[in-house]
């Protein structure tokens, strides 16, 4: 099997030989053909599998051979939704690397970071954009974002964009985009919300997967979000009512964090206990044996307490406080993915915490994905709603600004 049998065009053939791909991966196999016969799509594969050239190579050949493709004023018409800023800069460089002869353009928007850079580059004009939720819906209802013209829609990484609390944004950005599209959705795990997000999402898709389970990842999937010391209980709070399902073992450094922390979310209506060695020893056993058995979703612990702690099903560790000890962190996330489950591990890491951060990292000779949330505060000062000097009509602004209002107005 080669590339060339895919009858895709000189430009993105040349573009892939430059790579050295010489065999297209499974996923590829499948997925290009599927793509560029018009068809939506619902990939079950993990990042590692060459997922990404799976839906930028089609893409890339669609747009570039579409009539009057590069003349006038580019609009978005290829729109990729990732979750972490690191994904989009790796799929915006594969689209830069793959279609480098097509004479296509495009951008990579994330947030924490100024936005005027990007707001500038769009106003030039984009054939292809690759955002995470938060910066993307945050620039469109600034009026620098259109989809009107979009023709292609790929959400990546499904099962993290839910599990990172982004599902909503997702949601959101999802109800701008026009009907008439093709959607590829790419998850490594098939969740409850995610494949009812397929369903609603995708016109009878075709279904391509690496792995024919499509349940579990074998390793523990980890995110850091940084935040103000304030923030985090909403943003802990608006994690685990993404879904209720899940089962959270919730890390504080103190025992009267953990005591403040469970309380506050009891408040927000999201059951907690504590669980620390203040505790009698009556109160903490009933605790973790309704963490065990189900009935209790959220357990908030310091680290001594949660030592002895085995709980099958533990799908989250989220530490409220980042340890000092790069062990203690390796410790801590250890309690989720066992026995080959998924696993994930997100931590909150508020200004005083960044040296620890630095440690776990050298430590554990990662670099961990940094996110975006609905918490963080932009760097840069933020503008009046501008209109962009140059890109869209008047019309399709108003337009824009017509649906959100109906939308609101639902
Ligand atoms: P991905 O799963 O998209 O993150 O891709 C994983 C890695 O595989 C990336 O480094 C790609 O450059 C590489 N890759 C993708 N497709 C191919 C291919 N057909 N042959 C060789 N390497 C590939």
């Amino acid at each position: 099997m080669t590339f060339e049998k895919f009858g895709l065009s000189e430009p993105v053939l040349k573009a892939l030989q430059a790579t050295g791909y010489t065999t297209p991966t499974p996923i590829q196999q499948q997925a290009i053909p599927l793509v560029l016969n018009r068809s939506d799509l619902l990939g079950c594969a993990q990042t590692g599998t060459g997922k990404t050239a799976a839906f930028a190579i089609p893409t890339l050949e669609i747009l570039s051979s579409a009539k009057g493709s590069g003349k006038g004023y580019r609009h978005i018409r290829a729109l990729v939704l990732t979750p972490t800023r690191e994904l989009a800069i790796q799929i915006n460089d594969s689209f830069a690397e793959y279609g480098k002869f097509t004479g296509l353009k495009q951008e990579v928007i994330f947030g924490g970071v100024s936005q005027h850079p990007q707001t500038k580059s769009l106003q030039e004009g984009t054939d292809i954009l690759i955002a995470t939720p938060g910066r993307l819906l945050d620039l469109m209802n600034q009026g620098y974002i259109y989809l009107d013209h979009l023709e292609i829609f790929v959400l990546d990484e499904a099962d993290r964009m839910l599990d990172m609390g982004f599902i909503h944004d997702v949601k959101k950005v999802i109800r701008e985009l026009p009907e008439q599209r093709q959607t590829l959705l790419f998850s490594a795990t098939m969740p409850g919300p995610i494949s009812q997000l397929a369903d609603s999402l995708l016109h009878n898709p075709e279904k391509v997967a690496v792995d024919p389970v499509c349940s579990t990842v074998d390793k523990i999937e980890q995110a850091v979000f940084m935040v103000h010391a304030a923030d985090k209980q909403p943003l802990l709070e608006h994690i685990l009512k993404q879904d209720s399902n899940r089962r959270t073992l919730v890390f504080a450094r103190t025992k009267w964090g953990a005591d403040k922390i469970a309380k506050n979310l009891n408040k927000a209506h999201i059951r907690a206990e504590s669980l620390h060695g203040d505790k009698p020893q009556a109160a903490r056993q009933w605790a973790l044996q309704n963490f065990k058995n189900g009935r209790l979703k959220v357990l908030v612990a310091t680290d001594i307490a949660a030592r002895g702690i085995d709980i099958d099903n533990l799908t989250h560790v989220i530490n409220f406080d980042l340890p000092n000890i790069p062990e203690t962190y390796v410790h801590r996330i250890g309690r989720t993915g066992r026995a080959g489950a998924a696993g994930i591990a997100l931590s909150f890491c508020d200004g005083k915490e960044k040296a620890y951060l630095k440690d776990i990292n050298k430590a554990t000779g990662q670099s961990i994905a940094i996110v975006d949330h609905p918490f963080q505060k932009a760097t840069a000062p933020q503008q009046n709603h501008p209109r962009p000097k140059k890109g869209p009509s008047s019309k399709q602004h108003n337009n824009f600004h017509r649906r959100k209002n109906q939308a609101a107005a639902v």
